[in-house]
C-alpha cells in the first residue's frame, strides 16, 4: 500500500461523533470499538456510518474487533457500496495516541484510527493513520452532517 495514498484528513458530521462517544461511554471500563464507513476523497475519507463492535477481549487496556461481527460488518460495507475509513477505539484511562499494540496491531493503512481518551474525565479524541510503524496524525473536519 502506498503510504502517499493515506488520508491526511477525515470528515465525520457531529451527530456520527456522538455516536461514537454514547458507544464509549456506554462500555466503559472495557475499552471500545468499532469500525467506520466511508469513503475516500482526495486525501480525505469521509464518514457515512458508524458500527460499534464487541470488544473480544472485554479488556480495560487492550480490544480485538469481534471477528464475527467484524467478517458481517465488512459485507455490509461492502453491500452499500461504502469502504473501511476507520477504525476507532478507546482509551478508557490512557491518553488519545495510539499504544504500542495499536501500532504493532495496525494492519490497515488507509484506515483512520480514531481513538478516544478518557482519562480527563470527559472524553476526548485523536486520529491518526498507522503505517509500519509510523505514526501520522489526521485533521477531524466536523460538519453538522449531511
Ligand atoms: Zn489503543
Amino acid at each position: 500500500m502506498d503510504r502517499s495514498s493515506a488520508p491526511t484528513q477525515i470528515a465525520i458530521s457531529a451527530q456520527d461523533i456522538e455516536r461514537m462517544c454514547r458507544d464509549v461511554e456506554a462500555r466503559r471500563p472495557e475499552e471500545a470499538c468499532g469500525l467506520l464507513a466511508g469513503r475516500f476523497e482526495r486525501g480525505a475519507a469521509r464518514v457515512e456510518a458508524v458500527l460499534p463492535m464487541q470488544n473480544a477481549l472485554h479488556s480495560p487496556a487492550r480490544y480485538r474487533l469481534d471477528a464475527a461481527e467484524q467478517i458481517r460488518a465488512f459485507a455490509w460495507i461492502e453491500a452499500q457500496g461504502l469502504e473501511l475509513t476507520g477504525i476507532y477505539h478507546s482509551h478508557p484511562e490512557g491518553p488519545a495516541v495510539p499504544s504500542a499494540t495499536d501500532i504493532a496491531e495496525a494492519y490497515y493503512p488507509q484506515a483512520v484510527y480514531w481513538i478516544w481518551s478518557g482519562q480527563n474525565g470527559a472524553w476526548q479524541y485523536a486520529a491518526f493513520t498507522i503505517h509500519q510503524g509510523e505514526i501520522a496524525p489526521v485533521t477531524i473536519l466536523t460538519g453538522s452532517g449531511e
